[in-house]
């Protein structure tokens, strides 16, 4: 039997990657099995490759998703 275990965890992140085209700035999973596109343009910002997200905008920064920031 042959499979991936995916685990949540200190390896797993998300990203704050902003969109080369409109500027549009989006949280996107560093793991990721599908395309993911700009929501509100359309382009390309995330593609995978061997089961990470290669990110095709400019990354901002990491979101800690343990500390939430508002406002
Ligand atoms: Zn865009």
């Amino acid at each position: 039997m042959t499979g991936v275990i995916i685990m949540t965890g200190p390896r797993s992140k998300f990203l704050k990657v902003k969109c080369g085209d409109c500027g549009n700035i989006q949280t996107i999973f560093d793991r990721t099995n599908i395309r993911i596109s700009c929501t509100v343009c359309g382009a390309t910002m995330a593609t995978p490759k061997g089961g990470k997200a290669e990110i095709k905008g400019e990354v901002l920064g990491r979101v800690d998703t343990d500390l939430e920031q508002g406002g």
